[in-house]
């Protein structure tokens, strides 16, 4: 729950300082605990911790005194009463749906999420029951005009990936409402330090604490953070009985990048914002895409809802497929790979790697086309980052 401790505090302090509770031994920074089980001082007291009347931790399935910390600090962040901790960003959204939803209800999603949550929608909730639908990002009635009886969930991700679409919370927040709807937003991209949805109406943040919480490629983990019923009570029930828990030690990794996080987010987007206006200007790129870019589309609504624009940016190089694969095979720097959030900044050719499975005309009606290459940009010096990209560009 929010303490006041909480509500005194900005994000950049409560990154560093929320949610730890010292132990006897009077430690400065925060234990990992370990423990699978716990012990009681009574065969009483074990029956009262069972039967829920005593609070205190049974058994590390469902509490652990590390992960409750990393729990409270990202609550705390993104300013929601309750965060569950999960095994992966993918979990986290599983056990959100799980929790929530059930047979024969109905999600409409935008259609430019995480590849992995497509499939985790269409095969493996399809085959429950719960049927999605999927609308551009940006077009607000296009959302509407998805909604039906049976919609209990709104789906999205701002910005987008890998085209820095900016979706307005606050108006499909109103939209939720409207339609007795929860607004779930995957938050990966800003985390709470640039954008905090639930302060703009929504009711769920999703994370992937893989990327930029972890912040250097580490481990993998997720949360879920909202009200204290829908997630301290029903995603939480979920969490217990199913068991797709965070372990104590990536807790505690995840503990060491909220500390940092403001930092780096800062850099990351300092950094994506410079290499932005170098693309930008060179006569062998065709489109940059980046919300803190004046000419973006939604650049003044990410300037509202965001403080920042984050570390991922898109562009189209010209001379299609070959010359996005030529310049990414010349880089000696950059890691080939298609993960994010990582100091280590990586390149990836979306048209044939994260978005390989869908057919030229999704991919064409997604806007990722042959020529699009995708950058996160990592805390390295931007001049070598530039420098790196500069001899596959020529
Ligand atoms: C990576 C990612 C996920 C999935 O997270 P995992 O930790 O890999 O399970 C979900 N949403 C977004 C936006 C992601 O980038």
């Amino acid at each position: 729950m929010m303490t006041d401790f909480d509500k005194e505090w900005a994000v950049e302090t409560l990154a560093v300082r929320a949610g730890q509770v010292r132990t006897a031994e009077n430690e400065h920074s925060e234990p990992i605990f370990a423990t699978s089980s716990y012990v009681f001082d009574t065969a009483a007291e074990a029956a009262a911790r069972f039967k829920g009347e005593l609070p205190g931790n049974i058994y590390s399935r469902f509490t652990n005194p590390t992960v409750r910390t990393f729990e409270q600090r990202l609550a705390a962040m993104e300013g929601g009463e309750s965060c569950v901790a999960t095994a992966s960003g993918m979990s986290a959204i599983l056990s959100t749906c799980l929790a929530l939803l059930q047979q024969g209800d109905h999600i409409v999603s935008s259609r430019s999420i995480f590849g992995t949550s497509v499939v985790l929608f269409d095969k493996y909730l399809g085959k429950t029951g719960i049927a999605t639908s999927y609308v551009p990002l940006t077009d607000l009635s296009a959302w509407e005009n998805a909604i039906r009886p049976e919609t209990k969930m709104l789906f999205l991700e701002t910005p987008s990936n890998p085209l820095s679409e900016v979706a307005n919370i606050q108006a499909l927040a109103s939209l939720a409402r409207a339609h007795d709807c929860l607004l779930v937003v995957d938050n990966c991209f800003c985390t709470p330090v640039l954008q905090q949805p639930l302060k703009l109406g929504a009711n769920i943040v999703i994370h992937s604490a893989t990327k930029y919480i972890d912040g250097q490629g580490r481990c993998i983990g997720g949360a879920v953070v909202g009200d204290s019923k829908l997630v301290g009570e029903e995603v939480y029930g979920f969490l217990r009985t199913a068991g797709p828990t965070l372990s104590p030690f990536n807790a505690w990794v995840f503990l060491k990048g909220l500390e940092t996080l403001n930092v780096r987010m800062k850099a990351h987007s300092d950094n994506a914002s410079q290499l932005a206006e170098y693309l930008q200007q060179h006569p062998n790129v065709s489109q940059v895409f980046y919300a803190g870019l004046s000419e973006h589309p939604q650049h003044e609504l990410a300037a509202r809802q965001q403080s920042g624009y984050g570390g991922v940016l898109a562009f189209e190089v010209k001379g299609g497929q070959k010359a996005a694969w030529n310049l990414i095979d010349n880089t000696r720097l950059l890691s080939i790979t298609a993960n994010l959030g990582d100091a280590k900044t990586t390149i990836t050719h979306p048209a044939s790697t994260t978005h390989g499975r869908l057919s030229d005309e999704q991919r064409a009606e997604s806007g990722i086309t042959p020529g699009l290459v995708r950058v996160a940009v990592g805390l390295e010096n931007v001049g070598d980052i530039i420098t790196d990209l500069e001899r596959g560009l020529k």
